[in-house]
């Protein structure tokens, strides 16, 4: 288990190489590969007993691939399978055009990609810039715990910190999280349905399937690929989908300084507010890699974390696409494993949010052919949607030029865990203050469904 968050990084570097691609999205994590262990959960928690248990299901459950979808059926899917030609963006969406969110100023002037306007990409964040000057303004007058950076936002590379986890509400390690979390829809069989880490040359092959099956998505985008591929962000936002802040360089946020964690979610606010002319109210930080430090920071900027669904009776509400795209397992394998813990479902009192990948080929053909039509058949049926959606906020809440909620998202972090979020203007908590929830429980939370899996979580650990 102290292996388990090196193999996540592991696991993603494997991904990079399985695909022939530069590995940079994954590059900090190369240096861990002695280390690997395919036994782990992408989410950091601790579930491998139930993917071990359902990889051994029948393949009999995997039904064939959607009809005209293009995608092999899923015996044939596995790492270095043959590749197809990407599809190319519409691109019809055009400047001044009106936005499908109530408010939002109509779509700016085309982006234009100059290097000199955006920090290097797929690289921390310089902290040395006006922008970062300016940003770090405002965590002014909010609460940010001073916790010391994490060594690698890894368990097994930081014992210190690890046996601190309790207390930080790392979720990384030990699954702790904090009433401010979203981590679950809150509605039974509703599938918050999610994508990260694009928009990438398959993006467009999954905004057609979602548009033919009328289907929203929340997707998590890295500010390096929404430079490189602004005309995607443009399809996402404009076909009704939400968008939401996963970082410039994707590195597990517990790492990093409190400067460079301002970076990295500052720069890619402003690739997107550059490109959409909104920004997002909402985060989901790499990894799930988040701490009370990281959410205080991430309020104190506007904008709410976003996680997925874990519990000890369902396990995390993961795809395991990456596993197949890293080559760790081939398609029937985490299709069942998949469609095990979609089965549990049916007995949490709430939906849940499941964690998929627009990065690659692989994880893409994943979605389309095999998961969402899966749950498109669903037995009981499911009601897929994003999550802004599936948490019942209003459309307007998810961009800061459209918000009217003043308590949208709430200025601070409840860092004891009592479920009371310390507010803007309070001063004093520090690292190893009196905010210590190892009581076990989590009263009163912010969020109902937030605080009911933040309980879960706790007695996981
Ligand atoms: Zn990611």
């Amino acid at each position: 288990m102290k292996l388990q968050a090196f193999s996540v990084f592991l696991t993603l570097a494997v991904v990079a190489n399985a695909q022939n691609l530069k590995a940079r999205h994954d590059r900090v994590v190369h240096k861990r590969q002695a280390l690997t262990s395919p036994s782990v959960s992408h989410s950091g928690t601790t579930h491998s007993t139930t993917t071990t248990a359902a990889a051994t299901h029948s393949v009999s459950l995997v039904p064939a691939a959607a009809a005209g979808t293009g995608v092999p059926p899923i015996e044939s899917i596995s790492s270095g399978m043959p590749t197809q030609a990407t599809l190319p963006v519409s691109g019809t969406f055009t400047p001044g055009a009106t936005p499908p969110v109530s408010g939002a100023p109509v779509l700016p002037t085309p982006f234009v990609f100059k290097p000199a306007d955006w920090p290097p990409q797929d690289r921390v964040a310089p902290v040395d810039s006006s922008e970062v000057a300016e940003w770090l303004k405002e965590l002014e007058g909010h609460n940010i715990p001073a916790l010391a950076p994490t060594v690698d936002g890894s368990c097994a590379g930081d014992p210190v910190a690890a046996a601190d986890a309790a207390n930080r509400g790392w979720w990384t390690c030990g699954g702790h999280t904090r009433a401010t979390d979203v981590l679950a829809c809150p509605d039974k069989l509703t599938w918050g349905v999610s994508f990260d880490d694009g928009p990438s040359p398959y993006t467009q092959k999954l905004l057609n399937f979602l548009s033919e099956k009328d289907i929203n998505a929340t997707f998590f985008v890295v500010g390096s690929r929404v430079i490189e591929r602004p005309q995607l962000l443009l399809e996402e936002y404009m076909r009704g989908h939400e968008i939401s802040v996963h970082t410039w360089s994707h590195r597990p946020l517990t790492s990093l300084t409190t400067e460079q964690v301002v970076a990295e979610l500052g720069w890619t606010r402003k690739a997107i507010k550059t490109v959409l002319g909104v920004t997002p109210t909402t985060m989901r930080p790499p990894f799930g890699d988040i701490d009370d430090r990281v959410r205080a920071i991430s309020l104190a900027m506007g904008m709410v974390p976003i996680l997925w669904t874990s519990s000890p009776a369902t396990g995390p509400f993961d795809t395991f696409d990456w596993k197949v795209a890293a080559g760790l397992v081939k398609g029937p394998q985490s299709f069942n494993t998949f469609q095990a813990i979609l089965g549990n479902a049916s007995t949490l009192n709430t939906g849940f949010i499941v964690l998929q990948h627009d990065l690659y080929e692989i994880t893409v053909d994943m979605a389309v052919g095999h998961t969402l039509t899966a749950a498109l058949t669903h037995n009981p049926a499911l009601n897929l949607q994003a999550i802004g959606k599936c948490m019942k906020w209003p459309t307007g809440n998810l961009y800061l030029e459209t918000n009217t909620n003043a308590t949208f998202p709430t200025k601070g972090v409840d860092t004891d865990g009592d479920g009371v979020i310390e507010t803007h203007g309070k001063t004093g908590q520090s690292s190893n203050g009196s905010n210590n929830n190892g009581a076990g429980f989590v009263a009163v939370p912010f969020f109902t469904v937030a605080g009911a899996m933040a309980v879960i979580a706790t007695l996981l650990s």
